[in-house]
């Protein structure tokens, strides 16, 4: 079987060891989608790997495919960038997991769309240099969920479509992918999640802003606490599973 020899950009989502020599590494890349391949001797090849094939890095990497098995062969990384801040703090070590464990439950192989690539390593870039972590980590879920097609609806109830105007707070109801007004939430199902007007619009101005223009927003700590706990509910749902990252971010 012929075997082609094929180079991307690529940001590590996971890693483990593979034997005595070997790893496993599965990556995120631009035009390629999820992209798992195996990295032989990488425990011993100190020119071709050593300290490159580290989750959260950002790579050039060369691999070969054609096998019968969806896991390619790594031959060589070049490493473009470290994010070293990342392994330094463990608050910091923390989000970014939880942006790659959403990324690994999120995407599939040979599926890729490059603005997702982008947003990555934006988040990636933006806690390596410092940004608030809670911030940053709300930012790129609400723009995930824009490239997933899961839009949540956040202006205004999505029952009567009457903006909210009393003390009341919205409820975020996963399964409808919107928020409801006290009128319309007539019942409080266990998964309506409360979000007060003024969360409400900091992430629905999320939505609209580019990604550039999104260090303008200034969550409070209260807010951040909604919006996560909103994202958290609402990406379990959607995808069916926990995310053992979130305990890393809170
Ligand atoms: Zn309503």
């Amino acid at each position: 079987m012929s075997r082609s020899p094929c180079r991307s950009i690529a940001v590590v989502l996971h890693v483990r060891d593979h034997g005595e020599s070997d790893k496993i590494v599965t990556c995120y890349c631009p035009l390629i989608g999820k992209l798992t391949g195996i990295a032989k001797g990488a425990k011993r090849s100190k020119k071709r790997f050593l300290n490159k094939l580290e989750i959260f890095s950002l790579l050039e990497i060369h691999f070969t495919t054609g096998d019968r098995s969806s896991l390619v062969r790594i031959d060589q990384a070049d490493l473009l960038a470290p994010f070293a801040n990342l392994r330094a703090h463990y608050d910091r070590y923390g989000a970014a997991t939880l942006l790659c464990e959403l990324l690994l439950h999120w995407t599939r192989e040979n599926d890729g769309e490059e603005e997702l690539f982008r947003l990555l390593v934006w988040a990636m870039e933006s806690l390596n240099q410092g940004a608030a972590i809670r911030q940053t980590v709300i930012l790129f879920q609400i723009k995930l969920l824009d490239l997933l097609g899961y839009r949540p609806h956040l202006s205004g109830c999505i029952g009567c479509g009457r903006e909210n105007n009393t003390r009341d707070p919205y409820r975020f109801s996963s399964s409808r992918g919107g928020l409801l007004c006290g009128r319309c939430a007539h019942e409080t199902a266990a998964s309506h999640v409360p979000l007060s007007l003024g969360t409400a619009k900091l992430l629905h101005r999320a939505q609209s802003l580019p990604r550039e223009k999104l260090a303008r927003l200034q969550f409070s700590d209260a807010s951040a606490s909604e919006a996560m706990t909103l994202l958290k509910r609402y990406h379990s749902d959607l995808l069916q599973r926990e995310i053992h990252s979130w305990c890393a971010v809170g």
